[in-house]
């Protein structure tokens, strides 16, 4: 069976992908190669910052990698907070603090229309690989739900009235930006 490492520490991620995936190909987390350290994030877009992680795992630890960037781009605050989305309220914020400086950065801003944006870099023989994906939605005026990770409780898909934390993993798994990418870099493995 095929086997690639996926270069990130997020649970969350390495369990959705892990599941979109499915049995066909072995997605090997960071703690399966003994690497603990934390990941450099420190570009400017999601293409540098995934392709940044793939190499540093590649340059260290020797194996072919890949890795995502994602973030959420807020059209009422210009796109923001795109590439910092997992530190948005501050260094070590967690999910609540940035859901909730999210909340009152909207506070009756009636555009309320979002994106995840997702992109993977895959090293692959020497050679970089980009595949994204991206879901457009709303954020509510206050969280729904409290499954999944993240934003999820906040974002709201084009077509749903639940969040993602409502929806859950399975329908999550089959329209997320996560999802699209996934499917893009799973094709391109199966090539
Ligand atoms: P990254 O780990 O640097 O890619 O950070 C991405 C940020 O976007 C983190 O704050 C994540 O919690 C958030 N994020 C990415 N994908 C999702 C998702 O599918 N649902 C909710 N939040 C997400």
């Amino acid at each position: 069976m095929k086997e690639i490492v996926f270069a990130t520490h997020n649970e969350h991620k390495l369990a959705e992908v892990r599941g979109i995936v499915g049995a066909g190909i072995k997605i090997l987390g960071l703690s399966d190669i003994d690497c603990h350290n934390d990941m450099p994030e420190t570009g400017a877009t999601f293409e540098e910052n995934a392709l940044q992680k793939a190499k540093y795992v590649k340059e260290k630890y020797g194996y072919d990698c890949f890795a995502e960037d994602s973030g959420l781009e807020v059209d009422s605050l210009n796109q923001k907070p795109g590439v910092h989305t997992a530190r948005y309220a501050g260094p070590n914020a967690t999910s609540d603090d940035n859901m909730d400086k999210l909340l009152s950065s909207l506070k009756g801003v009636s555009n309320r229309s979002a994106r995840f944006r997702t992109v993977i870099a895959l090293i692959e023989n020497g050679n970089h690989h980009f595949f994204d994906g991206k879901i457009e939605g709303t954020i509510p005026e206050s969280r729904m739900g409290e499954g999944g990770f993240g934003y999820d409780p906040v974002f709201v898909p084009q077509g749903y009235s639940s969040s993602f934390a409502q929806l859950g993993v399975d329908i999550k798994n089959k329209i997320s930006h996560r999802a699209i990418a996934t499917q893009k870099f799973i094709d391109f493995l199966n090539r």
